[in-house]
């Protein structure tokens, strides 16, 4: 069967706002204190009126921004009307047919090592409310449903996609760069666990006969809450529709669009509803909200105030430190406070391959094993850059440098703090530092030549490793020698 994949997402953000979108309760995590954080406005109860939420607003803009999007210089607020439990005014307060930001685009990655990307287009990114949370007994004794409000009135962004995808593989790189972007403009944490961050799959089919092109129905894959799970919805859906439309035949328009859930532990997708039409939804301007104007001078304003993008510093990284594509990719990824680190002591320690091997492995698996947060790691950027700088300098080996890293982290542990001077301290202590006095390292090596006639014999009838036991013996006697220049040395001394 001669088919392509047609995938286009729908993304639900959770911003980043101290207080909801139209009232000023907190929009914090809060599931074991169930409808604390309500008010008369997120409660739907009568007579109370809404007021937009600044910050929400400059947030989605900044946003629309880094997206490429058109800003509408006028917007508005819809109602949507359904009724459900966890929405208790009956409507949610959304954008339908004026929404703030339209026409973007996303650049992604399809193959890093030739350096092919693609552009997958933004059809609008709207602002809307968040519903409550309904909670289902599921132990099986059918006690009562709950209702819990906390999360109700939260700002969403949704941001909607073109169908431009082929594969499962290009949906989960969209939204890595996706999250990696919202992440670098600090415009929600994107905690998937939390529900900051939520997708809806379209997938369909194209199917090719001949000349002929024919599209299969669409279905909406609801609700996929971790990137492995978008991917493996959509390669279960790719191989369902196949199967069905070799069963039916039935082509986009015959059936209404329907909407599916995605059973994880069972690696299946299932049907949940025909999916409403928008005219099913009664939307009009809800008339408790003042429609929003934007001036051209803050769209310039909030333009000129964003940070840099992951794929501009990408490059910039790339070229600055002389690095890899992959080892770009591994600093970028990790976030934004994690790459100024890398920088500071990249730009400290004056070599950026290697600040990279260490943060990158040292410092990273530190993280990892200690659970930290780069921002909570106990050796700052300035004093591990101070450290690495002693390498070039010839002050002590790399060996050396990852004793002392290791002292350092060992010493916070015990509430040493890690300084600049806490490293000399250690040097001196170990007796670390490289001796730089060939007259010590001199008197040692025509000691240790003296009390080893075999080995120089063996060296001198063309044993090249004979000078490995001879090393290690001066090495022992000299702390902190070099063993390039002991090497050297020896071999200096024994060919006289
Ligand atoms: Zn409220």
């Amino acid at each position: 069967m001669d088919y392509t994949v047609i995938i286009g997402l729908e993304v639900h953000v959770q911003l980043l706002t101290r207080s909801k979108i139209f009232c000023g309760c907190s929009t914090e995590f809060n599931p074991t204190n169930p409808n604390v954080q309500t008010c008369p406005v997120c409660l739907g109860l009568p007579g109370a009126l809404p007021v937009m939420n600044r910050q929400a607003f400059d947030l989605s803009l900044q946003t629309a921004l880094a997206l490429n999007c058109e800003i509408s210089p006028f917007t508005k607020w819809d109602r949507k009307q359904y009724y459900y439990p966890d929405l208790p005014k009956g409507y949610q307060i959304s954008q339908y047919d004026l929404p703030f930001s339209e026409d973007g685009w996303v650049e992604i990655d399809i193959d890093v090592a030739a350096g092919e990307t693609k552009k997958i287009g933004i059809i609008r990114a709207h602002l809307e409310e968040d519903a409550g949370k309904n909670m289902h007994d599921e132990s099986g004794r059918k006690t009562d449903s709950q209702v819990d409000l906390n999360r109700a009135g939260t700002p969403l962004l949704e941001i909607v996609s073109q169908p431009d995808m082929r594969s499962p593989a290009e949906a989960k790189r969209y939204l890595e760069e996706l999250r990696l972007l919202l992440t670098y403009l600090g415009v929600s944490d994107c905690n998937m666990q939390e529900g900051s961050l939520r997708c809806d799959a379209n997938v369909n089919l194209h199917i090719h006969e001949g000349v002929e092109k024919i599209a299969t129905p669409i279905v909406e894959i609801k609700n996929l809450n971790s990137f492995r799970n978008v991917e493996l919805a959509i390669e279960y859906e790719v191989q369902r529709q196949c199967e069905e439309w070799q069963k039916s035949h039935r082509k986009i328009g015959d059936v209404a669009k329907e909407t599916r859930g995605w059973d994880a532990v069972r690696g299946v997708t299932f049907a949940q509803r025909g999916k409403e039409e928008a005219s099913d939804y009664r939307y009009f301007p809800d008339p408790d909200l003042v429609p929003v104007i934007v001036p051209a001078e803050r769209i310039e304003q909030v333009k000129a105030g964003l940070c840099e993008f992951p794929a501009d510093r990408r490059k910039r990284l790339a070229v600055t430190y002389q690095l890899s594509d992959y080892d770009v990719r591994v600093v970028i990824d990790q976030g934004p406070a994690y790459a100024d680190y890398f920088e500071h002591v990249a730009q400290t320690c004056g070599d950026g391959k290697q600040a990279c091997n260490w943060v990158t492995q040292d410092v990273l698996r530190e993280l990892n094993e200690r659970k930290l947060t780069i921002g909570e790691f106990p050796i700052s950027a300035e004093v591990l850059g101070k450290l690495l700088q002693r390498i070039p300098q010839k002050q002590i080996t790399i060996k050396s440098a990852r004793e002392v890293f290791m002292d350092l982290l060992a010493g916070a542990d015990q509430g040493t703090a890690a300084t600049s001077e806490r490293i000399q301290q250690l040097i001196d202590e170990k007796g670390l530092a490289i001796v730089s006095d060939t007259g010590e390292l001199e008197g040692v090596i025509a000691s240790v030549v003296g009390k080893n006639p075999k080995a120089v014999a063996d060296f001198q009838a063309g044993k090249q490793a004979a000078v490995g036991a001879l090393i290690g013996q001066v090495m022992r006697e000299v702390k902190g020698a070099d063993p390039q220049t002991v090497r050297q040395m020896l071999i200096e001394k024994l060919s006289q």
